[in-house]
């Protein structure tokens, strides 16, 4: 971390000595703004007792729409050591947590590995869930092989222009795809328990943007044509414009009922069978937590 290249940004940050790299963060601490049961995760992942979500601070990708910008911006929330954060994951195994659900962990990828070989050694029984935006290297997520069980990756963009736009990160597609093709290695096939709570696999998920609509479906044929049922894909309506998009007038709106309709009717069509999709009104801010610190 003295000079960081642990996520395509290179950004070279030498975190060690206080500078900030783009994800906002240095220090040799984690920053964690809540770690809690949480119920609005996938079925699968949630299940009827919740996922123990930890919410790191700070974010390597910063979408400008982001919904969690209170915390992804930079440091706040915590300062924890591994030791610490280890711990948390064993106290949320004991409130009934389904897996431990590490929320935008990419740029603490080093602590992560350190955090979860130690929560095993102290007795941790649930999946470990890596819960990011893509936006991964390949170097990264190989030094994490055999500690993950699942992942539940984005796949925001697959132009690049688009990327460049919303999250200034030309190669996000790229290096999306080389990301999500690594994790599959890791896991293999999607696999449940009898309560049908995943215990390994990958779900990709897509949040639909407005009027974007013809590229949703060129992601989800990507992800079809590649993986077919060996993945789940997540179908995400929930878009919520934030303030500050005046900017970005073409996605300053709610994705419709249409669009929505739209996109999941193609993946339909397609014959994926391996897919998640949001009914009624899920665009509610009501999905975010709040960030206080509960639970570090
Ligand atoms: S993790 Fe942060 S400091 Fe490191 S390369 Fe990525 S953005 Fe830069």
């Amino acid at each position: 971390m003295s000079k960081c290249s642990i996520c395509p940004r290179n950004c070279n940050a030498d975190r060690i000595n206080g500078e900030k790299g783009v994800c906002g963060v240095c220090g040799e601490g984690i920053y964690v703004s809540r770690a809690a049961l949480h119920m609005w995760e996938e079925p699968c992942i949630s299940g009827r007792s919740g996922s123990g979500t930890i919410f790191f601070s700070g974010c390597n990708l910063k979408c400008v729409y982001c919904q969690n910008n209170s915390i992804s911006r930079g440091i706040c929330g915590k300062e924890v050591s591994v030791d610490r954060l280890s711990d948390i994951c064993m106290e949320l195994e004991k409130k009934g947590a389904n897996n431990i659900n590490l929320v935008t962990p990419t740029h603490y990828a080093l602590h992560i590995r350190d955090t979860i070989v130690k929560a095993r050694e102290k007795g941790l029984k649930i999946p470990i869930v890596y819960n990011s935006s893509g936006y991964e290297s390949c170097k990264t997520l190989n030094m994490l092989n055999g500690l993950i069980d699942i992942f539940l990756v984005d796949f925001k963009y697959i132009r690049e222009e688009t990327a460049r736009r919303y999250s200034k990160a030309k190669d996000y597609p790229k290096a999306a795809k080389d990301a999500i093709s690594c994790m599959v290695k890791q896991t293999g096939s999607c696999r449940f328990n009898n309560e049908g709570l995943m215990r390994k696999g990958v779900i990709v998920r897509h949040l639909l943007l407005p009027g974007h609509v013809a590229e949703g479906k060129e992601i989800i044929k990507y992800l079809y044509d590649t993986y077919g049922n060996n993945i789940y894909v997540s179908i995400m309506n929930q878009y919520t414009p934030v303030s500050g998009m005046d900017e970005y007038p073409e996605i300053n709106r709610k994705v419709t009922k249409r669009e929505y309709d739209r996109l999941v009717n193609y993946a339909i069509e397609l014959g994926i069978q391996n897919a998640y999709i949001q009914e009624g009104d899920t665009a509610a801010e009501s999905f975010i937590p709040s960030f206080d610190c509960e639970g570090v």
